[in-house]
């Protein structure tokens, strides 16, 4: 640990580690200071216990771990979420798949979330409509942090502790997932932001596809008549994907892109 103790110093020092916008951010989060104060109040001493705290977070940060985790804030749709190590970090192409659930759904539906992590995608589509949503998990962790943004945000969605459909009574007017889906063997997995996430949410099995088999296998006795599976799915993974809609008897199966123009969400519809 540096000896450091004014906010000029440890801003210095922090650059030297990391990039100057997550410096002015781990600034922002451990002192509570605006960038401009970082810039114009150099020789403010900082406390010495906050000054550790800062000097920890950097070096974490210089290690690779994402700044959301580090922060515990992650941002998606319109809401902000708590995140830790035991959910995924919610991406931006997931706000695809939300988007096509919302095409999908009106007030009074029912809704379920399978695999929902910190509750992003449960969060995000109760945000904007009157639905029962309920989002499960077979990580009681995960679930735990998807019940405290559940009660931060002040949204009222069901939280059940399941695997994939184990646990899971009734039928829904629309499931969606963002299941994992990533090959085991990835080389990504050895990457960067990635390698701190939880490998249950992230790892699918030799092709990537085996949880993507189980949630599309087994929607049909979970859906009403019309109603729809919305599933995200990996990069290459479009065509296996809409062989599993088919082979489980889905009609209207419908595909779409996200922003960086990638191969990302598949829908199909339980025929009425
Ligand atoms: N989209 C994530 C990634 O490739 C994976 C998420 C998932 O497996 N559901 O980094």
């Amino acid at each position: 640990m540096p000896k450091l103790n004014s906010l000029g110093c440890y801003f210095d020092w922090a650059l030297t580690k990391i990039g100057r916008s997550d410096s002015e951010l781990l600034m922002q989060h451990v002192l509570g200071i605006s960038t401009t104060e970082a810039y114009s109040h150099r020789s403010r001493q900082v406390d010495r216990i906050q000054g550790e705290h800062l000097c920890k977070l950097v070096e974490e940060r210089a290690c690779g771990m994402p700044l959301d985790y580090i922060t515990g804030i992650s941002h998606f749709w319109t809401i902000e979420l708590e995140v830790n190590r035991s959910v995924l970090i919610p991406r931006p192409e997931t706000e695809i798949l939300v988007e096509e659930c919302i095409e999908h759904v009106r007030d009074g539906d029912s809704v379920l979330d399978l695999g929902t992590g910190s509750g992003a995608i449960a969060l995000a589509l109760r945000s904007e409509l009157d639905i029962h949503v309920v989002g499960t998990d077979s990580d009681e962790h995960a679930l735990a942090v998807c019940r405290r943004n559940a009660s931060k945000l002040n949204l009222n969605i069901e939280v059940l502790l399941s695997d994939w459909y184990s646990d899971v009574t009734g039928e829904f007017d629309l499931i969606a997932s963002n299941p994992p889906y990533v090959r085991d063997c990835d080389p990504r997995l050895a990457e960067s932001d990635i390698r701190f996430e939880p490998r249950t949410a992230l790892l699918g099995g030799s092709d990537g596809l085996d949880a993507l088999r189980r949630v599309i296998g087994g929607a049909m006795s979970h859906l009403k008549n019309g109603g729809h599976l919305v599933v995200e799915h990996g990069f290459d993974q479009q065509d296996a994907t809409i062989e599993l809609f088919e082979k489980a008897g889905f009609t209207k199966i419908r595909w779409r892109n996200d922003y960086a123009g990638t191969h990302r969400v598949v829908c199909g519809t339980r025929h009425e």
